[in-house]
């Protein structure tokens, strides 16, 4: 399998460190808002890469951080940067009026929703930031002791003129900054490039004791690294992120990191383009910017959204349009109607085609996503194998219809589209439903139209059958009919 990686600008073949285990960081999301589908993408990606490691017999192991201390200074139309201008968390509890812990729960908890709907499979661990400050504390004693930061004013800086390496991923390299350097010399920094490792602030909302100040907080690139090393060693095979998180965020924590361990941090770093929504950046104010709640307002569901995210090579820019979804929708039904028509296959048999069919789209599939993940490549020989199937028509025989399932399905282990999310909704739904079905026998249609409205909310409609009622996504939500209104 090749991969390609940022820290050499080329396709290079993966060996995991351990023969068969592979050890994966993800920079997670910063829980101060919703996590947009930008975000998504970068998440999805980190999950296909996951899914068809394990679809190759790979273990692994994958951490993804929980960014809960707030210090995203800049809005999603720039780039992050953890030293200046003012803290996002802080001005959304300030917004929101509520203490920047419970802000932190709240949005944390919305995600881990999202990304249960999105089909993500769970990461080994969801470390919080916030539950890893003595650890952080402990990095940077360490790297004070070993000469590569320096304290002023109750603040920790980290000299990145002590680290020969920097500059090795971005190609931001000190004597590259300070040619190109336009920003405000501080005079407590030594070279005006330093990061925080430790910052202090009274006035910040979060704050922990330390050995340097009373009122302070960890930098963002500092979490990361201690979080990463924690769960995984001194030495990862992957780490991913944004193409934003190159610089300086992935910069930073490899000089944290390798000047602590004295090691080689990271083996391979991946990074994922852009999301674009209709052809221009998403942002709030060209109101281009989605969130995945929004488009379940819409009627869409997470494996729509899901394969609409994922379909993209991850090192090309994705433009996100709702036209797009609608695809996403039919492209879902199409393998969906396939495999319900297997179930149906009563033919005489096809002399070995179903097979060699399968073999051929297999081999198709995994030389595509061998190379670096090439999705579209990969769906390419999905759909293949459906369209060959189906022009075999009546022959097909229920052996060699188990067999095309069998394989649709553990491509679907990579995917995640194919299977019906009712299971995993089903719990809750089911109740709603009850609970709607006893209302109608007491003629209580207020509490009935309540709970079809709750349906509407998560952008599914009811159908009421003589079998019982049964949940479906709303259809033809095509360009907006944003669902909450339904009813209202
Ligand atoms: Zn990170």
């Amino acid at each position: 399998m090749h991969l390609f990686n940022t820290l050499t600008r080329k396709k290079e073949e993966f060996k995991p460190l351990h023969k068969q285990v592979v050890r994966i960081y993800n920079c997670g999301p910063t829980v101060y808002t919703y996590a947009h589908i930008g975000n998504f993408r970068t998440f999805i990606f980190d999950d296909i890469l996951r899914r068809y490691l394990e679809y190759k017999g790979c273990e692994v192991k994958q951490v993804m951080n929980i960014t809960d201390v707030g210090h995203m200074t800049l809005d999603d139309d720039e780039h992050l940067e953890g030293d200046t201008g003012e803290d996002k968390l802080e001005r959304q509890a300030v917004l929101e009026k509520k203490d920047p812990w419970q802000l932190a729960k709240f949005y944390t908890a919305a995600f881990m929703d999202d990304f249960k709907a999105l089909r993500l499979r769970e990461p080994m661990v969801f470390p919080r930031a916030t539950e890893h400050i003595p650890d952080m504390i402990e990095m940077v004693r360490g790297l004070i002791d070993k000469g590569y930061a320096y304290v002023v004013d109750g603040e920790v800086l980290y000299d990145i003129s002590r680290f020969p390496g920097y500059g090795r991923l971005s190609g931001n390299t000190l004597k590259d900054l300070k040619a190109g350097a336009r920003v405000a010399v501080s005079e407590k920094k030594r070279t005006p490039f330093d990061f925080h490792l430790w910052k202090n602030d009274p006035r910040h909302i979060m704050q922990w004791p330390s050995p340097w100040n009373e009122h302070g907080f960890p930098g963002w690139h500092l979490e990361c690294s201690v979080m990463a090393m924690k769960y995984l060693g001194d030495m990862i095979d992957i780490h991913t992120g944004g193409e934003d998180n190159i610089f300086p965020h992935h910069e930073n924590e490899i000089a944290q990191s390798e000047a602590f361990t004295g090691t080689e941090y990271v083996r391979y770093w991946l990074h994922v383009r852009h999301l674009l929504v209709n052809g221009e950046k998403m942002s709030k104010s060209k109101g281009n910017f989605h969130t995945v709640r929004d488009l379940f307002a819409k009627g869409y569901d997470g494996a729509e959204i899901r394969y609409a995210l994922m379909s993209a090579h991850y090192r090309q820019n994705l433009n996100f349009t709702l036209e797009g979804l609608e695809d996403s929708r039919r492209a879902i039904r199409r393998l969906r109607d396939f495999l319900a028509h297997l179930e149906t296959c009563r033919g005489g048999g096809t002399g070995g085609r179903v097979s060699r069919l399968c073999d051929g789209a297999a081999r198709k599939f995994e030389e595509a996503m061998d190379d670096d993940l090439n999705i579209a490549g990969a769906l390419g020989a999905v759909f293949n194998l459906v369209r060959d199937v189906n022009r075999l028509g009546g022959d097909v025989s229920p052996e060699e219809a188990a067999e095309a399932k069998a394989l649709m399905l553990r491509f679907d282990d990579v995917l995640a589209v194919m299977h019906e999310e009712r299971e995993e909704l089903s719990q809750e739904f089911k109740q709603k439903i009850e609970e709607r079905e006893e209302a109608r026998k007491a003629k209580d249609f207020a509490t009935a139209d309540a709970i079809r409205r709750w349906f509407a909310e998560r952008g599914y409609e009811l159908e009421d059958t003589p079998e019982g009622t049964r949940w479906k996504p709303k259809q033809g939500a095509k360009g907006g009919g944003d669902s909450r209104k339904v009813g209202e």
